[in-house]
């Protein structure tokens, strides 16, 4: 299927970018010390959320978070990590809304009817049946469902927050996905944007295998740790907003640990691609519309070499 080029700017502008950045900057600066120390009443040292090893090597640190990489899976994590609720602490106090306000609101339009459509198309090619039932889990404010629903699937959404709501009367289950039981099976689970979130992202894989129909598919789409920014950073610290998410985004997918969880859950990876390098992240700069064509074919070319800093995985249960 065709790539969509896109000047990212349209979705988040550079002004937006570095407001956001430096709102969550003030509002995170309370677990640091004045030196930029993690304090022990946030933080905690933690093996691989991935393959619990414990041995990893600092590769950069961003707004002072240390991201680590798994000797053993070839993940990166952040380390020390977050103690449990101090993140959700960000979601009570206003600092999410301002993110949700500036950088996913403004931009909503373009997504859904780009973004979200093409993911719809991507899942409808290889599902190849018009009876679908979708599940997204960590749906948000419901775009994607609201897609599939204007389609004619059957979607069905879960979510943590009680807030999150769907413009189409769509089946919205909140609370914690893993503990949750469905009437019926599922030909599709999706995460997009959502396991790089949770302590415990295989677990939830685990949990899809279950909802699912024996030829089921699930569908992700996570950070990269095998892509090029992460290793642009290595030699020039700044914050990619998008990418790195400081304190949000803690685990960064590599390659090994997503052909593992397909092989640990019976499952074919039917289609692997990248998506969204922030080359003008990293320039953080607005461009004549030529020089724009060119970062955005630059942009083409690296998603092509799986260098794009999200994977968007494919994967069919195998029987
Ligand atoms: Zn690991």
């Amino acid at each position: 299927m065709d790539k969509i080029k896109l000047d990212l700017f349209l979705l988040k502008s550079k002004q937006d970018l570095v407001s956001v950045h430096e709102f969550f900057s003030k509002s995170i600066k309370k677990w640091f010390t004045k030196d930029g120390s993690p304090k022990a009443e946030y933080f905690h040292v933690r093996a691989c959320p991935i393959c619990q090893a414990e041995l990893s090597v600092e590769e950069f640190e961003i707004d002072n978070f240390a991201y680590h990489r798994c000797l053993s899976c070839n993940s990166l994590y952040t380390k020390p990590h977050l103690r449990d609720g101090v993140l959700e602490s960000l979601y009570s106090d206003g600092t999410y809304q301002y993110y949700q306000d500036n950088l996913v609101k403004k931009g909503s339009k373009l997504r859904k009817g780009i973004l979200e459509q093409r993911k719809f198309e991507q899942i409808r090619v290889l599902l190849e049946k018009d009876e679908v039932d979708l599940l997204d889990v960590g749906c948000g404010s419901g775009t994607f469902l609201d897609i599939c629903n204007e389609n004619g699937w059957n979607s069905e959404g879960v979510d943590p927050s009680p807030n999150s709501t769907s413009t189409h009367n769509i089946t919205i289950h909140h609370g914690d996905f893993n503990e949750m039981s469905f009437e019926k099976k599922f030909d599709v689970v999706t995460f997009w944007g959502v396991l790089e979130h949770l302590s415990d992202p295989v677990l939830a894989v685990k949990k899809a295998c279950e909802v699912l129909d024996p030829s089921g598919m699930i569908v992700f789409e996570v950070p990269s740790a095998n892509c090029f920014i992460s290793e642009y950073l290595k030699k020039v610290p700044f914050s990619p907003t998008r990418y790195i998410e400081s304190g949000r985004h803690n685990i960064f997918f590599s390659k090994t640990v997503i052909e593992k969880i397909a092989q640990d859950f019976d499952l074919e990876i039917v289609s692997i691609e990248t998506n969204g390098l922030d080359l003008q992240t990293i320039l953080l700069e607005e461009f004549e519309v030529d020089i724009t064509e060119r970062i955005i074919n630059m942009q083409d070319t690296l998603n092509d070499l799986l260098l794009g800093d999200h994977y968007r995985v494919f994967l069919r249960k195998t029987v």
